[in-house]
């Protein structure tokens, strides 16, 4: 059993689900807890009930002492600095949310924060799909769709909230209102939720399909199951979504000379029904390389890439000191020139 010393705390607040792990720091997660987002409740409740999870995922493992750290992901668009959440558009009543300050009063340990898709990022970056790309962008397919951008080996936080809102960037076409409250927005029809939408709208349109059940029980999972048996609703709706990400990444692309996307999050368990659309766009688009010099990819480390990001983000704040989680950049990325 390591020491406290040598552990930290990760949390994952997802739109769906929250989940946290007590990780040690070569990386190896000793407990983990999960419980759906619908429980937090208001942000006034939600600190006592996230302390009281992580305190005792603590006891559980670690029983004596504190964890070093805690790294916080958190949706939605932060204020990494200070530590606020300034909104999160898929959970209401988060505005301005010190959660940071809060969290590390109520553990008593330092704490750090960024956004849930940075953490992402930064666990298929150093430990997954996306390892050894000096630039790369990590998209999440989950109630929204989120992206964590790596720029000359390291990860980019932009000049104000936190970047790479990719999940925001508006489609000619798409008419949808989205949870941040504009229209047109990629994640209304490219997250795992706005899936989920499009297949509900599909059913209730009356359009061809196979699926027998409740319409509001259809996930991207059962979709998948569909989609291999050939659903007409389901291949189609992932056709349209990877168009739709492929018109997205293009831009990425071409703007940012990227050899990498990695794509994570519950969504991505679709990539092989996303995948061909979104290739094609990119194929007849992109011109900052040649299709053979990229790589678009599913992410590797599942469910536990934010948890692993974590750790990265913390030895990048200084909690673990210089040499851990080395970054050691290859000469070439996998697939690239
Ligand atoms: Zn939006």
């Amino acid at each position: 059993m390591p020491s406290s010393e040598d552990t930290f705390l990760a949390l994952d607040i997802g739109g769906t689900n929250v989940k946290s792990g007590l990780i040690t720091r070569g990386g190896q997660i000793l407990a983990f807890d999960t419980f759906p987002s619908t429980d937090l409740g208001g942000p006034e409740t939600l600190v006592a009930m996230i302390a009281a999870r992580l305190e005792a995922l603590c006891g559980e493992a670690s029983p004596s002492g504190k964890p070093r750290a805690l790294a916080i992901g958190a949706p939605g668009w932060i204020r990494r600095a200070e530590g606020v959440v300034v909104m999160a558009p898929n959970l209401p009543g988060w505005k301005n949310l010190p959660i940071t300050r809060l969290l590390s009063q109520a553990l008593d340990i330092p704490a750090v924060l960024d956004n849930d898709a940075n953490l992402y990022a930064l666990g298929e970056w150093h430990f997954g799909a996306g390892k050894g790309c000096a630039n790369e962008i990590t998209l999440t397919l989950g109630t929204g769709v989120g992206a964590g951008l790596i720029l000359d080996g390291k990860l980019w936080n932009g000049s104000f909230t936190s970047a790479a809102e990719i999940g925001h960037i508006p489609l000619q076409g798409v008419d949808r209102v989205c949870g941040c409250g504009r229209t047109g927005c990629l994640e209304t029809v490219a997250s795992a939720r706005g899936m989920a939408n499009s297949a509900r709208k599909w059913i209730a349109d009356r359009r061809d399909t196979t699926y027998l059940g409740n319409p509001d029980d259809i996930d991207t999972l059962a979709m998948q199951d569909l989609a291999s048996r050939g659903d007409p609703m389901s291949l189609s709706i992932f056709r349209d979504a990877g168009e739709a990400i492929g018109i997205v990444l293009t831009g990425v692309f071409n703007l940012l000379s990227l050899e990498a996307a990695v794509i994570g999050g519950g969504g991505s368990g679709a990539f092989e029904f996303l995948a061909p659309s979104m290739l094609d766009v990119l194929s007849r688009h992109l011109v900052t390389a040649t299709m053979d010099q990229i790589k678009v990819v599913k992410g590797a480390l599942g469910g536990n890439a934010p948890l692993l990001g974590a750790a990265a983000l913390l030895s990048a704040a200084g909690y673990w000191g210089r040499g851990w989680v080395a970054i050691s950049l290859p000469d070439t990325c996998p697939g690239g020139p």
